[in-house]
């Protein structure tokens, strides 16, 4: 008879033989992180039993780095922990307003932004922010390492692109420069402890006045977090006025393809994301100007 199996290897070679070894003999693995999100599904619906492989004890998933040759996430690293480092306050505001959206104090201590990701779910917080953020995802695989851009790694409800024997060691982002920054932003029914209705990440860079580069990403609306180019492209070589702000919003419409549920219809869905965008690209702004 199959039973759960827990392992907390002290090497990705030594994670990466499990997953393999295991895939070999048809047995699923899990990976765990801070497991708010596995603990919750093995007492649902995931009964299943499987191997679970604890990656807290990796060097390479505790790394956190923040230098001007760019930032280094590690998938073991909880959002609690970034969300108290001030270098990332100051480069990435909008991916940390994310992660402290993402449950409650006690849940922040052990989630981690990494997990969010390889969750997969549609409302996803974190998300939209990394893509925003230009987030590349650094895989462990049986030969090395692959990267992914963000926007690429979720492929569809709970379905991310890990190919089996592979795991996700943490995320690379670009240092934003000079005059850049990103928001976050999404709506909820309840203030607190609730999945998003919708949700937007912004990045904004401007040189005297006039937007140079955008990222716009929107979740919730959709079976997986999107990069929205067309909202990208309303907004560079604008002044952020309220036109180019009104053509972004009505592009994150435009890609928004939501269900509707007890949170809301598809049609407030799609009203509710054009208004994050804008707001979410007005926070941005006003982040560059120092507001
Ligand atoms: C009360 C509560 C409130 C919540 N509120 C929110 C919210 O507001 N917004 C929101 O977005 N989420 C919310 N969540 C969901 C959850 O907290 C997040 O998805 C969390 O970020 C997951 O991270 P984790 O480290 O706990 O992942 P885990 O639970 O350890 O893992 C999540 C999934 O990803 C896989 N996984 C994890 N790490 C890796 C890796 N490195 N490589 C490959 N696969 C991996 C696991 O196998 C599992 O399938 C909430 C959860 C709870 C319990």
């Amino acid at each position: 008879m199959e039973s759960y199996s827990y392992a907390a290897p002290n090497s990705v070679s030594e994670a990466v033989a499990l997953l393999s070894d295991n895939a070999s003999i048809g047995r699923q693995t899990q990976i765990l992180a801070g497991g708010t999100d596995v603990l919750v599904q093995m007492r649902g619906s995931g009964h299943t039993p499987r191997a679970i492989l604890d990656i807290k004890a990796l060097v390479e998933t505790n790394r956190l780095e923040v230098s001007a040759e760019g930032i280094y996430i590690g998938s073991a690293v909880s959002s609690a922990v970034i969300n108290e480092n001030q270098q990332l306050q100051e480069a990435l505001p909008g991916l940390l307003e994310a992660a402290d959206l993402i449950g409650s104090t006690q849940i922040q201590g052990r989630a981690t932004i990494c997990g969010n990701l390889c969750n997969a779910s549609p409302a996803g917080d974190s998300i939209p922010a990394m893509i925003a953020a230009s987030a590349v995802c650094d895989i462990a695989t049986a030969t090395g390492t692959r990267e992914l851009p963000v926007e690429e790694f979720v492929v569809g409800v709970g379905q991310n692109a890990l190919q089996p024997g592979e795991f996700l060691l943490g995320l690379k982002l670009p240092m934003p420069t000079p005059g850049t920054k990103d928001a976050y932003l999404r709506f909820t029914p309840r203030t607190e402890m609730d999945i998003a209705v919708a949700g937007v990440g912004v990045s904004l860079t401007l040189k005297e006045g006039v937007c140079t580069a955008a990222r716009v990403a929107i979740g919730a609306v959709a079976p997986t977090a999107r990069l929205v180019p067309e909202a990208a492209n309303a907004l560079v070589g604008t002044d952020l006025n309220d036109q180019a702000l009104a053509d972004a919003g009505e592009a994150c419409k435009a890609a928004a393809s939501p269900i509707s549920d007890k949170r809301g219809t598809a049609q407030y869905r799609k009203k509710v994301v054009a208004v994050l965008c804008r707001r979410a690209i007005a926070l941005a702004h006003q982040r560059i100007q120092g507001a």
